[in-house]
């Protein structure tokens, strides 16, 4: 049965299930607009998903058929993977904002197998050892992994401008860019009266005229803000693009951003909503500072991003750590790596190969 959560004032969030993944589920939200209902993130494209988001909306009290919008906070699968099949059933548009486009764009032209061979180039660089590139070389070979499962990513029909109201009819709702988690992440920022605050608004003029002040409205966060997870922070792999981005810069920045809105009520895309926006944005930017700063105690001694990664501290021992998590792993520390570099912290060793860094 679909878990529904009624956040009153036209909002519900649908509890979207993730097959063998121990997020669990995707929060995908429901926003009731003067045109019709609105989807905030439409969760994992598997049938047991797709048939608790059309339960889900049942419960909200629409059809799947009334949806008129889809808004996707980020390109990820888990909140992206059924707009195709909500479009389909709908008419729905589909919405996202540029840079996310781009990465679906890259994903459904990719040339089969081509990101196999991006990626053991990629970690050839980073320094990882032969036993682990050896698979990698192996699938490309033979082309394993390379075959697309499933129906490919919805190309979106509309942009999401970063500052700008979405144009839903009867309700003010806001783009905020935060880019971080993937180049084009957007929170969405319902700048209403929170419901929970009805007495104090009684008597009040319209939200607008009292224009954001402190605590104010509701955030939907994507996976920008979560309560209790840290969220993945790695390089925006564009195999095309030779831009030096740096993506923990990126979201740290967006971090402060969010800390400065002080929403009211944060509505996160995984686990439960939350109220101290405040509190968990100081949280997180206390934990990066802290991993940046035994980073740079690691990197006394040069050390490829690998490296770094196998001494860095993970939720548990290295040798636990499942293949292609590993990955994920690396990534994580050269995001660290560019961000440290960026900040004069850390250089490349000149004439290494793979190349090592160490702490300026
Ligand atoms: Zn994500
Ligand atoms: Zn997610």
């Amino acid at each position: 049965m679909a878990q529904v959560i009624d956040h009153r004032g036209g909002v519900w969030s649908i509890a979207v299930p993730i097959p063998d993944n121990p997020l669990g589920h995707t929060l995908v939200h429901l926003l009731e607009t003067d045109r019709g209902p609105v989807l905030i993130d439409t969760g994992w494209d598997d049938p047991d998903s797709w048939d608790t988001l059309v339960a889900g909306v049942a419960a909200c009290g629409f059809a799947v058929t009334d949806l008129h919008g889809v808004l996707i906070t980020h390109h990820h699968p888990d909140h992206h993977g059924l707009s195709a099949a909500v479009r389909e059933a709908s008419g729905a548009w589909i919405a996202m904002h540029a840079a996310d486009t781009a990465v679906v764009r890259r994903t459904r032209e990719a040339e089969p197998g081509s990101w196999l061979g991006f990626l053991t180039a990629k970690l050839t660089a980073a320094g990882a050892p032969e036993d682990h590139l050896a698979p990698l070389r192996e699938a490309r070979a033979k082309r394993h992994g390379a075959v697309r499962s499933g129906r490919p990513p919805a190309l979106p029909d509309r942009e999401i401008s970063p500052g700008a109201l979405l144009g839903l009819p009867g309700r003010r709702l806001r783009a905020i860019w935060t880019p971080g988690h993937t180049p084009g992440h957007v929170c969405l920022h319902l700048e209403e009266e929170h419901p929970g605050r009805g007495a104090q608004a009684a008597g009040g003029g319209p939200v607008a005229a009292s224009g954001p002040g402190p605590r104010f409205g509701r955030l939907f966060s994507g996976d920008h803000l979560l309560p209790g997870i840290t969220p993945h922070v790695g390089l925006y792999e564009d195999p095309d693009d030779a831009t030096v981005t740096d993506p923990l810069g990126d979201y740290l920045d967006s971090l402060e951003r969010i800390g400065r809105l002080a929403p009211a009520e944060v509505l996160p895309a995984h686990q439960h909503a939350f109220t101290d926006a405040g509190g968990r944005v100081r949280e997180l930017l206390a934990h990066h500072e802290e991993r940046l700063a035994g980073l740079r105690t690691l990197l006394r001694d040069p050390l490829t991003p690998w490296q770094l990664a196998v001494a860095m501290e993970w939720n548990r021992p290295w040798a636990q750590i499942p293949y292609g998590s590993r990955n994920i792993a690396v990534s994580e520390a050269e995001a660290h790596l560019r961000h440290l570099v960026k900040l004069g912290h850390a250089e490349p060793v000149p004439g290494s190969g793979p190349t090592t860094y160490r702490a300026v």
